[in-house]
């Protein structure tokens, strides 16, 4: 009967939810173990210069070496993290992580800066200021080759606090990216009074390219906000010659995406700039 099927279709959710539940709550235990025993790394994914294509910032993309399931990718932890308060304590690790690298990089001569991205339940902390910049006078890294990448949500809460937040950073020399820009919710006026360097526009509408006009429209007055108050603009999520070509025709300053390059080992990043440069320098003298 249909009651029996009923009942039987909620016996399979049933299972279906326990099942969810209890694979969450496994990974929050692992995720536990994973802060303490060192199991997150980082990959570097190159930011080019959108008239040169020469790589400037690297952006630290974290992953967790699990000792049983192999290399995790963020979407598979980080809301974890978020549900179970592990977001502080997993983006502390990433900036200790993020900065030892910048150090090593500046050790062996070369001028890397990076960008690491923070978790608005990160930055809201009371002590996330102090703590990052204690960090990095440890580290021994200028504040200028480290910037942020948080997403316009922090300008929903707590708004003038996240402005004094903001502006500290930035007083301090550490630069400040909108991440994830043009998909959320907005107000343009107060926007307009975060404290940032840097607008990065979100993947999707860059994917809309070519499909979609009105994307394509968003894009452009993004582009021209930008441009007026004053904020360097990058795109993300570039992986056509298409895409590359809309986005230098307007204006914007910085690219990153498969086109150019993806996450990958501090170790390679060096070999692909030096790839790059060789290979740009026979594209240009062709
Ligand atoms: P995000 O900060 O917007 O980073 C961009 C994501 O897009 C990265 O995914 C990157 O690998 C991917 N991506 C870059 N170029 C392309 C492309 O051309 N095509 C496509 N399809 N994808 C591209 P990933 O590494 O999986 O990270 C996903 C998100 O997880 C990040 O989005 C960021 O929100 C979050 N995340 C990553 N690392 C951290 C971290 O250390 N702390 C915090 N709080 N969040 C992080
Ligand atoms: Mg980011
Ligand atoms: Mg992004
Ligand atoms: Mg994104």
């Amino acid at each position: 009967s249909s009651k029996q099927a009923g009942k039987a279709r909620c016996m399979f959710f049933d299972k279906k939810i326990r099942e969810t539940l209890v694979a969450r709550a496994r990974v929050e235990a692992d995720l536990r173990l994973a802060l303490q025993r060192d199991e997150l790394l980082l990959h570097f994914q190159p930011k080019v210069d959108t008239q040169t294509l020469e790589i400037g910032c690297v952006e630290a993309l974290v992953r967790w070496q699990h000792p049983m399931r192999g290399l995790l990718m963020p979407a598979d932890f980080i809301d974890v993290a978020e549900q179970s308060g592990l977001m502080s304590p997993l983006g502390q690790q990433v900036m200790v992580l993020a900065l030892a690298q910048c150090r090593r990089w500046l050790d062996q001569g070369i001028e890397r800066p990076v960008a690491v991205n923070v978790s608005p339940s990160q930055f809201v902390e009371p002590d996330f200021v102090p703590g990052l910049l204690k960090l990095l006078s440890q580290s021994g890294v200028p504040a200028r080759l480290l910037s942020i990448e948080i997403t316009e949500s922090i300008a929903m809460t707590d708004f003038e606090m996240n402005v004094l937040r903001l502006g500290s950073l930035r007083a301090a020399g550490v630069r400040v990216a909108i991440d994830d820009f043009g998909i959320g919710y907005s107000n343009l006026s107060q926007l307009a009074r975060l404290p940032m360097d840097e607008l990065k526009i979100d993947r999707s509408l860059i994917a809309a390219i070519g499909r979609s006009e009105k994307s394509e429209a968003i894009i452009r007055a993004i582009l021209s906000m930008a441009r007026a108050l004053g904020y360097r603009s990058i795109a993300e999520g570039i992986e056509t010659a298409e895409q590359l070509a809309f986005l230098r025709d307007l204006g914007c300053d910085a690219l990153q995406g498969y086109l150019f390059g993806r996450p990958m080992p501090a170790a390679q990043i060096e070999d692909w700039a030096a790839a790059r440069r060789a290979g740009l320098q026979v594209a240009v003298t062709a």
